[in-house]
């Protein structure tokens, strides 16, 4: 009692500081205890500052902490330059070649840690014709670093030793309204890395808090300059927001701010079909809900999932021409695969597995003989057996398949002889006695 009393009088008598530019927000305001932060980034933190260095927990991690949310990874800002962080740690290395970091390990942990870093003045910067910063590369100091940072709510410095945050721009403040707010004039900042637009968009849908609106107005007319991210780092934000979680709603952000059109051309074409828009929506919550659960996502199941319209729908033309229906998958398939290609830039990397995946559904209506036990037995049968799921979810086949298949892979072997469909009649048995074409050629 005395101790809640207690709480409570100083929580009110608790106020932050201000040191320089900064708000020092005490832990009797933010609640934040040190417990929280990991058991690597705390030893980061706890070595460099030993060894006379800054060091706190800084960005999304702090960010998601005070929402109450799970960090996904904890990061560490230093003045310490990277040679200084590894002389720190042991088992540690630099990375990276524009931006140098280094990684830190704590047996499973990885903790990145950056040096402070400041934004290089207007006239010294080096942009491309657009505006775009090509080198923000330079050390500076904390304030410094918190001013190139994207959003207020990214820029908070946590010291777990003291239990303190560090707030240059009022980010504590804007997360208690629940407001994502970019520093300093949206349209510079845009023009520095259009891909703020993007991250804009991905994290208020993925955090649940809404976008200042003068932070959300220039986006409208800026966008086309996201036409000149190189698509290496378009894919990877792309795939952020695939994966972050909340990918249905970021869809519908990108879509209330007409970003979608030329950023996914895959979605692109594929939102515009009624029967396409089903099975990518469905397969963006699937993806949500296994994230939700911890499960693993794999971005090639993703990538064959939007893309399977337009090889649905390539195929479908080939076998209207006259081509045989396995012939014709495989060209389906590379006609897609080379188009996107060029528009998006997906990596070869995943070409394998989509093509499994893809392969894999007419096998599904094979439903007699030794047939569906081989199937079985394909190392991608789980991933093509969900891929199956969502065809029947978005109604493009019959639920029934589904449900057999469901039923057939854990039955009795009895259930699964009754389970059987007869052959079909003719010389089905004869013609899979051929030798088969290995299943491995996808690639
Ligand atoms: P997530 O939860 O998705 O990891 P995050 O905010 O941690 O979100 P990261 O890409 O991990 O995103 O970036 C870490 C930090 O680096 C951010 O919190 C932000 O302070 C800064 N940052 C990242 N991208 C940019 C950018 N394009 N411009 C300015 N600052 C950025
Ligand atoms: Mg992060």
């Amino acid at each position: 009692m005395i101790k809640k009393l207690l709480k409570r009088v100083f929580r009110r008598s608790a106020k932050a500081k201000t040191a320089g530019n900064a708000q020092i927000i005490p832990y009797a305001l933010h609640n934040v205890p040190r417990e929280q932060i990991s058991y690597g980034a705390k030893r980061v933190t706890d070595g460099l500052q030993a060894a006379g260095f800054q060091a706190y927990v800084v960005g999304g991690a702090v960010r998601d902490l005070l929402l109450g949310k799970t960090p996904k990874d904890f990061d560490v800002a230093t003045n310490a330059t990277p040679e200084e962080v590894k002389r720190v740690f042991r088992r540690s290395r630099i990375i990276g070649r524009r931006f140098r970091l280094v990684h830190v390990m704590f047996g499973e942990e990885l903790v990145e840690v950056s040096t402070f870093r400041r934004m290089i003045e207007t006239e010294d910067a080096q942009t491309d014709e657009h505006g775009r910063l090509l080198r923000d590369n330079e050390f500076g100091d904390q304030e410094q670093d918190a001013a190139r940072r994207d959003f207020t709510a990214n820029a908070l410095f946590y010291d777990p030793a003291t239990q303190e945050i560090f707030d240059y721009h009022r980010g504590f403040a804007d997360i208690r309204a629940g407001v994502l707010r970019i520093i300093g004039d949206p349209q510079v900042r845009y023009r520095e890395d259009p891909v703020r637009m993007l991250r804009a968009v991905r994290l208020s849908a993925k955090l649940g808090i809404r976008l200042d609106a003068a932070t959300a107005a220039p986006i409208a007319t800026m966008k086309s300059l996201l036409d000149n991210v190189p698509e290496a780092r378009m894919l990877d934000e792309v795939l952020k927001m695939l994966l972050s979680g909340h990918s249905v709603e970021c869809i519908q952000e990108l879509r209330k701010m007409q970003l979608h059109h030329g950023l996914l051309p895959l979605l692109d074409v594929i939102m515009e079909q009624p029967a396409g828009e089903k099975f990518i929506t469905l397969a963006l919550k699937n993806t949500d809900e296994r994230m939700s659960q911890g499960k693993s996502v794999s971005p090639a199941f993703l990538f064959a999932a939007l893309l399977w319209n337009e090889v649905l729908a390539a195929w479908n033309l080939l076998v209207a021409q006259g081509e045989r229906p396995v012939g014709a998958m495989h060209t389906a398939m590379d006609e897609v695969l080379a188009r996107q290609k060029k528009k998006l830039a997906i990596p070869h990397r995943h070409d394998a597995i989509m093509k499994e995946i893809w392969l894999l559904q007419q096998r599904f209506e094979q439903r007699s003989g030794q047939r569906p036990y081989r199937l079985l037995e394909q190392p991608r049968f789980r991933a093509a057996f969900d891929f199956l799921l969502l065809r029947c979810a978005s109604n493009e086949v019959d639920n029934e398949l589904g449900l057999w298949w469901d039923e057939f892979q854990d039955a009795s072997d009895v259930r699964r002889q009754e389970m059987l469909q007869p052959e079909a009649a003719g010389g089905a048995k004869k013609r899979r006695r051929k030798p088969r074409k290995k299943t491995g050629q996808a690639s």
